[in-house]
């Protein structure tokens, strides 16, 4: 969905989309399990800079919400990520950034992004928000063990019979000085 400048020039858009799987592409580690649903106005909010210049800004206002598979970062096992979030966002036109100081409280409290041309593709802004939304690594759980970096059994389904390799170096060297010594 494509919103226009000069359509909200006469009136705010109210948007309620659904996005099924794939449909917005959020990257090759995410996998969508549930449509993603979102709701909420775009709204313009004009700055007026001096007598003459007007800056046309957008306000992306609303709720998203879908569920998310990922790997898990330290044993890969999938993890489910229920998504629900708020955004309240202001675009404003690419390169006309006057600097944060000029803008007014509210628009402050906003998020700000950019918007490039005649709008702004509600799509770009959706998959930002589920992006930002999401950790950094998603982990299955807080004290997930991962994978023994030796033999690759998941650890928290039990130990393997691999030792620690900080241990086996040790051994290692002190098995070649008696090997020596035996010489
Ligand atoms: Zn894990
Ligand atoms: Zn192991």
């Amino acid at each position: 969905m494509f919103i226009e400048i000069k359509d909200l020039e006469t009136n705010p858009i109210d948007f309620r989309e659904e996005y099924s799987p794939g449909a917005i592409d959020l990257g090759p580690d995410l996998r969508q399990l549930s449509p993603l649903h979102t709701e909420g106005r775009a709204d313009l909010v004009e700055e007026h800079h001096g007598k003459h210049k007007i800056i046309q800004d957008i306000r992306l206002k609303g709720k998203l919400d879908t569920s998310l598979e990922a790997d898990c970062a330290r044993c890969i096992e999938p993890v489910v990520h229920q998504l629900s979030r708020e955004f309240d966002l202001l675009y404003r036109p690419l390169g006309s950034d006057a600097g944060r100081d000029e803008l007014s409280v509210t628009d402050a409290e906003a998020e700000i992004g950019y918007y490039q041309g005649e709008g702004l593709l509600l799509e770009d802004a959706v998959r930002e928000q589920v992006l930002l939304a999401l950790p950094l690594k998603m982990i299955c759980r807080e004290d997930c063990k991962g994978l023994c970096p030796q033999c690759g059994k998941n650890l928290n389904e039990g130990d393997c019979s691999c030792t620690a390799p900080v241990q086996d170096l040790r051994w290692a060297a002190l098995k070649e000085i008696r090997d020596k010594l035996n010489q």
